[in-house]
């Protein structure tokens, strides 16, 4: 399966493999701006958003304008446009015109290309083999090592740019996290392949750096542990680096003036589990948790569960928006799962993708939030 497919059906960071939505408000620090958006402003509490652009790169301002102008109509106040767009700086502000929050969605981590170039940024799995020539899974899961000095230089050129487009209210980080040590349930056929635990051929990073930074903490190579996926100290370095990766570039959006979010797995125990993130501890301005109820082969219910957990280990500290796998819900079902979510807890839904509903999903859907 191409790229374009494969993301396709798994969706935002979505997973990364599932990964990304391969994919953004205020929060409590007093270096986040406020957000000035009429869904902020109306006095209505909840925002809801849509990932769009993997798909759409090649569309004409004229069409971005229409759906967009139909989606504000429907409730939605946010909209995470891919990097890869063509027109971008002119969509900016056209979705401002239209009482759309804009924000741009990044791909973070997983970064072909460099290969050449750079072949020690890859990350290096327990059996010795790169990323960058060996990537597991799927042809482009080329993740670079939040360890290194240099690439963690790239990513701050890379998002600093990004921040200091005009009118963006948020850098939407998606694919914030190491390749899936273990992959969601359901993609597990696919790939023929069960990971009822962590394998030497998916668990990452064991390049030079990390084992050298990890020695230098404890004393101990991890490549000598007896059982590292048991060993909790090995386990939160990894956790440590994605987290310290992702505030750094808090800081980075901040001193531009704009906020930080990103799209995560759906609770914070599964998100640690599968891809390293221990996303409460990130200093966000939103977390979007990608709560694809069918990738872990559950029911829409699930929808409420996991949406309940990320919120009661957040306690308030940045809001969370719950986002939804359309292609794998009804138009009921996604006016259910939309109920379930703000039930439970969230400042609102993510739609992956935007363009994916049909107009009996957008009617059921503005049934729910325009209430
Ligand atoms: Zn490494």
């Amino acid at each position: 399966m191409n790229r374009k497919a494969f993301i396709k059906l798994l969706g935002a960071g979505a997973v990364g493999v599932a990964g990304g939505a391969m994919l953004r408000c205020a929060g409590d620090s007093e270096s986040s701006p406020a957000v000035d958006t009429p869904a902020a402003s109306s006095g209505s509490a909840a925002k809801h958003w849509a990932w769009m652009g993997e798909g759409n790169e090649g569309w004409t301002l004229d069409q971005w304008k229409q759906q967009l102008g139909m989606m504000r109509e429907a409730g939605i106040g946010a909209v995470l446009f891919h990097e890869g767009i063509k027109i971008l700086r002119d969509l900016i502000p056209a979705a401002r015109q239209l009482g759309i929050e804009p924000h741009i969605w990044n791909v973070t981590m997983m970064e072909g290309g460099l290969e050449e170039e750079h072949p020690e940024w890859y990350v290096v799995n327990r059996d010795g083999e790169s990323a960058g020539d060996k990537p597991a899974y799927v042809d482009y899961y080329k993740f670079m090592c939040p360890s290194r000095e240099p690439v963690r230089q790239f990513l701050t050129e890379q998002i600093g740019a990004l921040a200091q487009i005009e009118g963006v209210a948020s850098i939407h980080l998606d694919y914030i996290r190491y390749p899936d040590v273990i992959l969601p349930v359901s993609l597990w056929p696919k790939y023929g392949i069960v990971q009822d635990k962590e394998y030497p051929p998916y668990d990452y990073c064991y390049c030079d750096v990390c084992r050298a930074a990890f020695e230098q903490q404890t004393g101990l190579d991890p490549l000598e542990l007896e059982d590292p996926p048991s060993h909790e100290a090995w386990l939160q370095y990894r956790y440590d680096t994605i987290t310290r990766v992702v505030n750094m570039l808090a800081e980075v959006v901040h001193q531009h003036g704009k906020q930080l979010t990103a799209a995560v797995f759906p609770t914070p125990d599964i998100a640690r589990s599968l891809v390293r993130q221990e996303w409460t501890k990130w200093n966000l301005d939103a977390v979007l948790p990608m709560v694809y109820h069918s990738f872990y082969n559950e029911d829409v219910a699930w929808v409420g569960e996991a949406t309940r957990q990320g919120v009661e280990a957040l306690d308030g500290k940045f809001p969370l928006y719950s986002g939804l796998f359309v292609p794998e819900l009804t138009p009921d079902e996604l006016a259910q799962a939309t109920e379930l979510a703000l039930a439970n807890g969230a400042d609102g839904i993510v739609l992956f993708q935007g363009r994916t509903l049909t107009e009996a999903h957008w009617r059921h859907l503005s049934a729910v939030i325009k209430g």
